[in-house]
């Protein structure tokens, strides 16, 4: 047999061979030792507690009883075929039973020896029993899993079961690979950094991780592998960052110019929030700077964010560049065209817009307008980010409602001029601290944290079916002083016709009590034609209807400043971010506006807190705090695919601190030592340079 390493693939560990090798590779994704060593357990079972027989109750989970084997018998036949064994102590006797394996317990269970019977007890009669227990010698032997007080669970798969790798027989394998190779685990923080946060080694950790010695030695061993991970993420992030700042040069936006003043002095409408013009400064600083600007914008729906796009890019314009704005649908794109167009008065600058509904006639024509130069804005859906679309000089990109591009659209937009254009993402959904770290930790981030003045902050309700009735009278009241309705549906993909009907229902019920001719109902709903979208919306626009009935499609960005009145059918249905998108539609205006959320008489003590929230706060931030808590980071950002995500040990709901605490020792590191040069670093370069060979490797294949 030839030296393993913890390279080796798995085929060649004891107890492995083929079958379970492919096995691992295909349910797992691991297919070396050290990919082995690397998947943890996802909880543990407390051994340290033993029952007595007499203190037993069928409710219990897992429990462990000492005890002695004192008979042992085969009963039934054929497929009832079973081992009973009596197991007592001095309180009392109960039975251990076997129905699989018989040969094996026949051979190795041992009457008059005394075992730990560890399993799930169950009731029969007036006997308890445990079926298939796990059994270990008393008292148990000592060794790195010997004196074991908290039994690892591993994830497995019903099919790994079958080709017997439940979670013990992985903790066996993981057993293995520990006695074999675990000295071979190389540290990959530098030590003054362990030192500084008091964290165990890789090597230890992982030992604890997987045979924690006790409780303290687990939660050493996670608080270690969970600062490595968000560590090295961090480290990425900011090194990227730094290397984007030294090797692209951003386009330079010295100069305020005529379109920039004149649009402030002569048309802007109103006076900007301390908080737009102190975003605007940022972006003033950071195109000055020579380097390219990569910065998000969170601000709370209807905080103001398409006036500071407008002014970055006329500031763009009055510097000799073009800008472009994206937007993540075709309804938005056409809003944001036309607010621009609004507040510009149709002067000043050319503005241009690109969906995937452009012909191509008009396309054509726009193109060759884009590279002469003829158009200063672009706004536009993805249909922006073709390689076919060229500028003359494109200087800055706005991003709204980033969460939906990927970052390799991101990356495309980049390749639009030679010095790569600089970059604004804005977003409504306000995002947990943790999460902005992580999935922005690159970015600049700038907060638009007030909303303008005299805005009156949405008042929010939750009635139950049995109140529907108190939801119409207010409608009515409502609508009769002028103002407009929004009622927007679920539209769950699983149970779409069913969601589509009870959209339908609603819409009946909505025409018996607001008949025709004196109000009108638009409806709107994902599964129509995009020109029949577009035409309802437009009426309620421009209220020629008084009420929008609509499936979530209208959730991000629609600007209707007489709509007062949002109300969300099966709010419970609904996550909390998305309620409070949705209420953001309304409260627009200078009138008082409410949200009413409806929802079923029973509900769930998850849906009751996101209602309950939703009544008690219009903060967009503490809401988004809430949801994390509530759903994880993959619900939220829907990234779960983009890989900053996928975290084994860390938790971002969970681990605000350590994460804080990663990303300031990473900043620490690059303010003393940018390039990474001090021999203390070197772990730190050797895995940059080893992730930077693994991304080229990438691109090559
Ligand atoms: P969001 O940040 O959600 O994109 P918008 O840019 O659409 O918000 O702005 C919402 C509304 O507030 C618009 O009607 C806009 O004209 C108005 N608005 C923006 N800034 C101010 C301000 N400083 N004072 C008054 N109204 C403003
Ligand atoms: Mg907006």
């Amino acid at each position: 047999m030839f030296a393993t390493n913890l390279d080796t693939p798995l085929v060649y560990l004891k107890g492995v061979g083929p079958k379970r090798a492919e096995l691992l590779q295909k349910e797992l994704g691991i297919s070396t030792y050290e990919q082995l060593l690397n998947h943890y357990p996802f909880r543990y079972i407390d051994r340290t507690r033993f029952y007595k027989i007499n203190e037993l109750n069928p409710e219990m989970p897992l429990v462990q009883v000492v005890g002695k084997i004192i008979s042992k018998e085969i009963v039934g036949e054929k497929q009832k075929k079973r081992i009973v064994a009596k197991f007592a102590d001095e309180t009392g006797t109960m039975d251990l039973v076997w129905f699989q394996s018989l040969k094996w317990v026949e051979e190795n269970v041992m009457r008059g020896t005394t075992y730990i019977a560890f399993g799930k007890p169950a009731l029969f009669g007036s006997s308890f029993s445990i079926s298939h227990p796990d059994l270990e010698t008393y008292p148990r032997q000592t060794g790195i899993t010997g004196n074991l007080t908290l039994q690892p669970i591993y994830h497995t798969s019903e099919k790994m079961k079958k080709g017997f790798l439940d979670s013990k027989g992985i903790q066996k394998l993981v057993h293995h690979i520990i006695e074999l190779h675990i000295n071979e685990v190389r540290e990959t923080l530098p030590s003054y950094v362990l030192e500084k946060y008091k964290l165990i080694s890789r090597r230890d950790a992982l030992i604890h991780v997987h045979f924690p010695a006790n409780t303290t030695m687990l939660q050493h061993a996670e608080r270690r592998l969970k600062f490595e991970e968000l560590f090295f993420i961090q480290l990425q992030l900011l090194h990227n960052k730094q290397l984007r700042s030294l090797k692209y040069k951003g386009a330079l936006f010295n100069t305020v110019g005529d379109k920039v003043n004149i649009f402030y002095k002569t048309m802007l409408p109103f006076d900007l929030t301390n908080a737009q013009k102190r975003v605007i400064k940022e972006i003033r600083l950071d195109t000055q700077r020579g380097s390219q600007m990569n910065r998000l914008i969170q601000g709370d729906v209807g905080s103001g964010k398409t006036v500071v796009a407008l002014m970055s890019m006329l500031l763009a314009n009055d510097n000799g560049y073009q800008a472009c704005m994206m937007a993540p649908t075709e309804i938005l794109a056409r809003q944001h065209y036309q607010s621009l167009i609004d507040l510009l008065k149709g002067e000043l600058v050319n503005i241009g817009i690109l969906t995937g509904n452009t012909t191509k006639k008009q396309r054509t024509i726009l193109h060759q307008q884009l590279e002469s130069g003829e158009i200063d804005i672009l706004v536009g859906t993805h249909a922006l980010i073709e390689d076919k679309v060229q500028f003359k000089n494109l200087g800055l990109v706005v991003i709204d409602e980033q969460h939906r591009f990927g970052v390799e659209q991101r990356a495309k937009l980049w390749r639009k001029n030679v010095i790569p254009p600089h970059i604004l993402v804005m977003t409504a959904t306000p995002i947990p601290r943790t999460l902005a770290m992580t999935l922005y930790g690159d970015l600049d981030v700038s907060v638009i944290d007030e909303l303008p003045v005299g805005r009156k902050p949405i008042e929010t309700l939750h009635l139950y079916e049995s109140q529907r009735l108190r939801m119409f009278g207010f409608m009515k009241q409502e609508i009769a002083k002028g103002r407009q309705v929004y009622i927007v549906y679920p539209l769950i993909e699983e149970s779409k016709k069913l969601d589509l009907m009870h959209l339908e229902a609603g819409i009946e019920q909505m025409r018996f009590e607001f008949p025709l001719p004196n109000y009108q109902i638009s409806k709107v709903h994902g599964q129509m034609p995009n020109a029949d979208k577009q035409y309802e919306m437009q009426q309620f626009i421009d209220g020629k209807s008084q009420i929008m009935v609509a499936t979530t499609v209208i959730e991000v960005g629609v600007n209707v400043p007489n709509a007062s009145v949002m109300i969300i059918e099966n709010a419970e249905r609904f996550g909390l971010s998305q309620l409070h998108q949705l209420r953001g539609r309304v409260g627009r205006g200078a009138e008082q506006s409410y949200c009413i959320l409806m929802s079923g008489n029973k509900l769930g003590p998850n849906s009751k807190l996101r209602l309950e929230t939703m009544v008690k706060t219009n903060n967009g931030f503490e809401i988004s705090e809430i949801d994390l808590q509530l759903r994880g980071p993959g619900d939220i950002t829907g990234t779960q695919q983009s890989g900053v995500l996928e975290l084994k040990m860390a938790n971002l709901a969970k681990d605000q601190i350590i994460l804080q605490e990663a990303r300031n020792t990473v900043i620490e590191i690059f303010g003393k030592d940018a390039m990474l040069e001090l021999p203390e670093n070197i772990l730190l370069k050797n895995y940059l340079s080893k992730k930077a060979r693994a991304i080229a490797l990438d691109k090559i294949s």
